[in-house]
């Protein structure tokens, strides 16, 4: 018997055909088109992808571009690619960026804190600020007790060599002079209450002592007299302190707070389209920023051999503390994966590499995290400014790996009493540490003075902070993101137990009803609920991941 030929089907039946690029597709017609739409299918998916994520691609890249320029024009150039004119020409376009980001910060900071407290109830402003505040204490401590017991566990300081004085001499010490750590506290108190709100914009509190010469009857004497002055660097802390303060009173006023608060939130939303603007511009600036701090070092080489146990040490930390901890925490409380809400961050934690400047990432960080990884706007915008203000866990990691380097650089042993002192006053001063490059390095002299340690061996942190404070200010602005992650995830648990939590709900104090549908529309504090794309509700119900 000659079996059937098989049926015939209309688009052809052969089972090998020649495709125009003249290979060979095997298999019948249905099976090819199925094969060609899921090519089709994945190669959309590619693109669609790749599209979602280009700026993300492109600022990793610029990150690591940067480092190859960097280096290749260290070699090519020598010494003079480091004069300072071509050093300046050199750095231009970080320089840019990092001006741009700095012209947002304070509409930002001031705009979405005074929108994002008066949006909240006083209640769930407390509760939200304290569970926030919680968070970052917790995990600030976790971060010095991690740099404490990775520094006595590698001893970075021990069988140090002295190294060239002039490693310290060329990266300007700061003379801390007869500061007293009391002075250090109470500059932290006056800077949350600043005199002048305008001057605050610009200028922070900074005990300083100088010495003069008086003329008593028996002859000359040298005084330490006691100046409180102003330094030149914006005092966020007040400026965060008094808009949640504001926002609170302006929630109060009730109907006629509203106009106000009307406009702090558009002004708000204005400056979040700046920095969608500012974002497409952060790798060109990564690029070079980070480009023009390898050219700029001369001493690359020596320094890792001499301190490189003390960066190694840092950076481990901080890496530990950045792909370990803070993701662990995360998913303990969420049970959501915590490395996709860091993908959904690269963007800000590369900026975050590139500047050092914890306030200078705020305005990406606020956007991606709103935008990638779902946390509503009143949370962000309310979470994000304090935790870039107050929350260090990177700054207070490195500074107890310096406080243990130099006690063991001096041969000073640490007792229990004093281990628990650096990791207390670790904690306090990261609080005050400005989120600028170096802010940290600044308030490390708080910790020496606490345990007695010299406090002019800051010169080797100095001598490496343009690294380390790099995966610093990382952990400092992930931290936060993670805060923001985990009071969504609070605010959605809450809402599941209770359609209408009065903790989590964002109400006005303005009777609803009455209102026509159009205005409505237009009331800010009703336009809280409202996601990234002005979908209604969308953050709010949106998962986190
Ligand atoms: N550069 C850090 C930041 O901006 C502060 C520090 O030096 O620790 O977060």
């Amino acid at each position: 018997m000659v079996a059937d030929p098989p049926k015939a089907d209309p688009k052809g039946l052969v089972a090998v055909e020649a495709t125009a690029n003249g290979g060979l597709v095997l298999g019948s017609a249905p099976d090819r088109d199925e094969t060609a739409k899921g090519c089709c299918r994945s190669r959309d998916q590619v693109r669609s992808c790749l599209r979602a994520n280009l700026l993300v691609l492109l600022t990793v890249v610029a990150v690591v571009a940067g480092v190859a320029l960097g280096l290749g024009v260290s070699v090519a150039g020598g010494a003079a690619a480091r004069s300072p004119a071509r050093l300046v020409a050199f750095g231009f376009p970080g320089e840019l960026l990092l001006r741009l980001l700095k012209m947002i910060i304070l509409p930002l900071v001031v705009c979405s804190l005074v929108g994002g407290a008066a949006s909240l109830d006083p209640g769930s402003l407390g509760r939200l600020g304290a569970w926030a505040l919680l968070f970052f204490l917790v995990t600030t401590l976790l971060a010095s007790a991690l740099g404490v017991g990775l520094a006595l566990a590698l001893k970075p300081g021990a069988g140090f060599t002295a190294i060239n004085a002039s490693v310290g001499a060329t990266d300007g010490v700061q003379n801390t002079g007869k500061k007293e750590v009391l002075d250090s506290f109470l500059d932290l108190v006056r800077n949350i209450f600043p005199s002048n709100l305008v001057s605050a914009t610009f200028r922070s509190y900074a005990t300083k002592y100088e010495e003069r010469r008086l003329n008593t009857a028996m002859a000359q004497e040298l005084n330490a007299t006691m100046v409180q002055s102003e330094v030149e660097s914006m005092n966020i802390l007040g400026l965060v302190v008094f808009a949640i303060i504001f926002g609170v009173a302006l929630r109060k006023l009730g109907p006629e707070g509203e106009l106000l608060i009307r406009f702090f939130n558009s002004f708000n939303d204005a400056t979040m389209i700046l920095v969608s603007w500012i974002m497409w511009y952060a790798p060109v600036g990564i690029l070079f920023l980070v480009a023009s701090k390898i050219v700029e070092r001369e001493n690359v080489g020596e320094l890792f051999v001499n301190l490189g146990k003390y960066i190694l040490c840092c950076l481990l930390g901080h890496a530990i503390h950045g792909l370990l901890v803070l993701p662990l925490i995360y998913f303990v409380f969420t049970r959501r994966n915590p490395y996709r809400f860091l993908w959904g961050i690269m963007t800000p934690l590369a900026t975050a590499f590139g500047t050092s400047s914890s306030s200078a990432t705020l305005p990406l960080m606020m956007k991606c995290v709103e935008e990638k990884n779902g946390v509503a706007r009143h949370i962000s915008r309310f979470i994000l400014p304090i935790g870039a203000t107050v929350n260090m866990d990177g700054a207070a990691l490195f500074q107890c790996v310096a406080a243990v380097f130099i006690a063991q650089l001096n041969g000073l042993p640490l007792d229990l009493v004093k281990i628990i002192t650096i990791l207390v006053t670790a904690t306090a001063s990261s609080v005050g540490a400005a989120g600028i490059p170096a802010g940290g390095v600044l308030t490390l002299a708080i910790i020496l003075e606490a345990v007695n340690l010299p406090v002019k061996d800051i010169s080797f942190i100095f001598a490496v902070d343009w690294l380390v404070d790099r995966s610093c200010t990382i952990i400092n602005v992930e931290g936060d993101a993670f805060g923001a992650g985990l009071l969504q995830s609070y605010v959605d648990r809450m809402k599941l137990q209770d359609p209408e939590p009065e903790s989590t709900q964002v109400k006005s104090e303005v009777p609803l009803n009455p209102l026509p549908a159009s205005m409505e529309e237009g009331n800010p504090l009703l336009k809280q609920y409202r996601g990234p794309a002005g979908d209604a509700v969308a953050c709010e119900k949106e998962s986190v991941m």
